[in-house]
């Protein structure tokens, strides 16, 4: 007889293991996956109790659905959130988190090193519906609190950003953020919580793209935002209910799987990308490296203290330009040409030219993208393999 209740008393890796589980009638060991878009009701009163709320329940998939319940009961359990929205994609989960709790006349302040797609989402999105942002540099927190206007309600960052892995001190500027009254909000696709809990760290709110190191081996899409139930649990969520980026039970179901070996993947990636990162500062070719974990990284000692582990991203510039970039990556045969990261495969990018694209020729050089820059998502095959691989185009 299982007597797992979720509670504080367990471990991280327990939780990751357990938490959230329900078990059907047929007494399953395995998580069980719903794939259905309703739910039958008792009698026409029970019907009625299901959609007044005044009964809990499911009801219709786009907002109650047992597997994607118990992957965001799982996730909410590891970041040490009250309440978690499972959602299509991480787009969707900060597009959810924007529209349910702000309106027309708010403003954001967001780091300029974020994912370029969430650019794009503030300034030609969310500047359309009359909610403008002021970019800042992620790490400098008198620019965080002198861009802070009365209209101001949210702060918006990735720590470490990617791909030139800068962090924040999220306690710090977590004080700032409710000093005036802004909720603090933290993207943390890149280190997940094996790694780093900014709630635990004074944010308000935490997003995920779990298509990267949460499913960690590349199949679905989906994205989680995490906080309080009166944050989370009313305004994203009544928007996710009324707009319908919902999680599919499927992909809920592989991600909560995934969760139950987050923190030994994160800890292998996070080995891998330390080897690779030291190899590579030894590089004639390269001019500089970025690594959190390397003693030469300028924040070294946060990162030391905000997180538990270094995670798989490594950048570096090579003393060439696009050209020597791109002869570099079309000289790999195993590491994988593509823009993804979270894989279990390593996977070469040129930022430049692909996921910093979109941005104009100034908005590439605020954010340090330069010409000769590589990112590297390091995966968990055999470091010698990576390093040979990465060696052949220098
Ligand atoms: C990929 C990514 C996103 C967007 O997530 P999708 O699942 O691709 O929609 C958001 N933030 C970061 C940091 C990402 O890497």
């Amino acid at each position: 007889m299982s007597d797992y209740k979720d509670n504080e008393e367990y471990g991280f890796a327990t939780r990751a293991v357990r938490a959230g589980q329900v078990r059907t009638h047929e007494n399953e060991h395995s998580e069980a996956i719903f794939p259905t878009s309703s739910y039958v009701f008792g009698s026409a009163a029970e019907a009625a109790a299901r959609f007044s709320g005044e009964q809990p329940g499911n009801i219709y998939s786009r907002f109650t659905n047992p597997t994607v319940r118990t992957f965001e009961q799982r996730l909410a359990a590891l970041e040490g959130a009250e309440r978690c929205v499972a959602t299509a994609s991480g787009m969707s989960a900060i597009l959810a988190t924007f529209i349910g709790l702000l309106s027309a006349g708010d403003h954001i302040v967001s780091s300029r090193s974020i994912f370029g797609t969430t650019t794009i989402l503030l300034t030609n999105f969310m500047a359309k519906l009359g909610i403008a942002t002021t970019f800042v540099d992620l790490p400098d927190l008198n620019a965080w609190e002198a861009a802070i206007k009365p209209e101001t309600k949210l702060l918006f960052l990735e720590t470490p950003s990617n791909p030139l892995v800068e962090l924040v001190d999220i306690a710090a500027l977590a004080e700032i953020a409710h000093r005036k009254n802004c909720l603090l909000v933290v993207d943390n696709c890149l280190l997940t919580p094996a790694l780093q809990r900014p709630l635990e760290l004074g944010a308000d709110i935490v997003i995920h793209s779990a298509t990267k190191y949460i499913d960690g081996q590349g199949r679905c899409m989906g994205g989680a935002v995490c906080g309080t139930q009166a944050v989370v649990g009313e305004g994203v969520y009544g928007f996710l209910r009324s707009a319908g980026p919902s999680l599919s039970p499927f992909n809920a179901w592989v991600f909560l799987k995934g969760l139950e070996t987050l923190q030994l993947r994160m800890k292998a990636h996070s080995e891998n990308a330390q080897a690779l990162a030291e190899w590579l500062e030894q590089q004639p070719a390269v001019k500089r490296v970025y690594y959190p974990g390397l003693a030469s990284h300028p924040q070294h000692e946060l990162a030391r203290k905000q997180q538990s582990g270094f995670g798989g991203i490594v950048s570096f510039e090579l003393n060439g330009g696009k050209d020597e970039g791109w002869r570099l990556v079309d000289a790999t045969r195993m590491i994988s040409i593509t823009a993804n990261l979270g894989d279990t495969k390593t996977t070469i990018t040129h930022p430049g030219t692909t996921t910093h694209g979109r941005l104009t020729p100034e908005q590439k050089q605020e954010a340090g993208i330069s010409d000769g820059l590589i990112r590297i998502a390091v995966g968990l095959e055999d470091i010698e393999d990576i390093k040979a691989d990465l060696a052949r185009g220098m």
